[in-house]
């Protein structure tokens, strides 16, 4: 069998800085230490911080008054942080800085006057926390119908933003219909859609063609990773999204002679090499590794991480 192993694949900057920053604290301070939401989506990433003692919250009341909390690579409205300065909480702000680009986008389009357009998953906690920044002119749309059920005069100023994990094939078919309906409409400076996912889901596209089988390393609620797995079926490659090696089925492989191995951002390397070795030893697998791009992007700590240390340090 041989294995086409996507590249680049995996961890991004962003859940790198997310996942050091709790790796740092636990060393720093220990526990006590209360995540709020998962730091990153990837049940393997969660399970072995609660093993070291880490505790994950839904919401800020089930942070005791006074302790330390972590702010997911997802970010966070400013209803939690007012929430947590209300407990008296040690805020630590892992939001990934790409993520708060749109925040920032959102606070300002608001002040000039804007209605926002916010493409992405309504229940995703990105969105909730992007949303979060100005409600009272925020519409979420996931699909061409939502645009359709929208009404704006001509004069009223108009902006999207997009969720940053989005299929960029969906995302253009949405932001097609936006321009359709309201031509008026402002685009963000910048893309929102980010680097890794542009980069994952390009891989995808270029490679699963040339495979009869794509297989994606993440959780199931990992949207990043999600997209990978509907993208390869789009274009035609059957494709399976797993946690780990010991969710491979030996019925997804009949007839297989060329499998794609590629993982979301917030897949740990580990779990990616475990899954190749498995395919090395079960099928007598051949790898080769393509790298369409080279990744260099890295995020410093959060800089309340670093006052920390620092005052550790004195
Ligand atoms: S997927 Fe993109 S936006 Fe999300 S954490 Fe990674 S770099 Fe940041």
């Amino acid at each position: 069998m041989q294995i086409i192993l996507a590249s680049p694949r995996g961890f991004c900057a962003g859940v790198h800085m997310a996942i050091d920053t709790v790796q740092e604290l636990v060393d720093l301070i220990g526990t006590p230490l209360y995540v709020y939401h998962a730091i990153v989506h990837n049940k393997h990433v969660v399970e072995r911080f609660e093993r070291q003692g880490v505790t994950f919250v839904e919401s800020i009341d089930e942070v005791p008054l006074g302790e330390t909390v972590v702010f997911s690579a997802h970010g966070v409205s400013p209803a939690v942080r007012e929430q947590s300065a209300d407990r008296d909480l040690r805020m630590i702000d892992a939001t990934c800085p790409l993520v708060t680009k749109v925040h920032v986008e959102a606070r300002r389009y608001a002040k000039m006057g804007h209605q926002i357009l916010l493409v992405g998953h309504e229940n995703h906690q990105e969105i909730k926390g992007t949303y979060g920044e100005a409600p009272e002119v925020m519409h979420i749309v996931e699909s061409p119908a939502d645009v359709a059920r929208l009404d704006f005069p001509a004069t009223q100023p108009l902006t999207y933003l997009t969720q940053t994990t989005l299929s960029i094939d969906d995302a253009n078919t949405i932001i097609g219909a936006i321009k359709e309906r309201f031509p008026w409409c402002n685009a963000p400076p910048k893309e929102d859609i980010c680097y890794a996912t542009t980069n994952r889901q390009h891989a995808v596209r270029q490679l699963a063609p040339s495979a009869d089988l794509t297989l994606v390393i993440g959780s199931h609620n990992s949207s990043n990773s999600v997209r990978l797995k509907e993208l390869s079926e789009t274009d035609g490659t059957p494709a399976h999204l797993l946690d780990d090696k010991s969710e491979l089925k030996d019925t997804w492989f009949n007839g297989v002679e060329r499998v794609l191995v590629t993982a979301g951002a917030s897949a740990p390397d580990d779990l990616v090499r475990g899954v190749i070795d498995e395919l090395v030893a079960r099928f007598d697998g051949k790898i080769d590794e393509s790298e369409l791009v080279k990744e260099d992007m890295t995020f410093a700590l959060p800089v309340q991480l670093r006052i920390l240390k620092h005052e550790m340090d004195l």
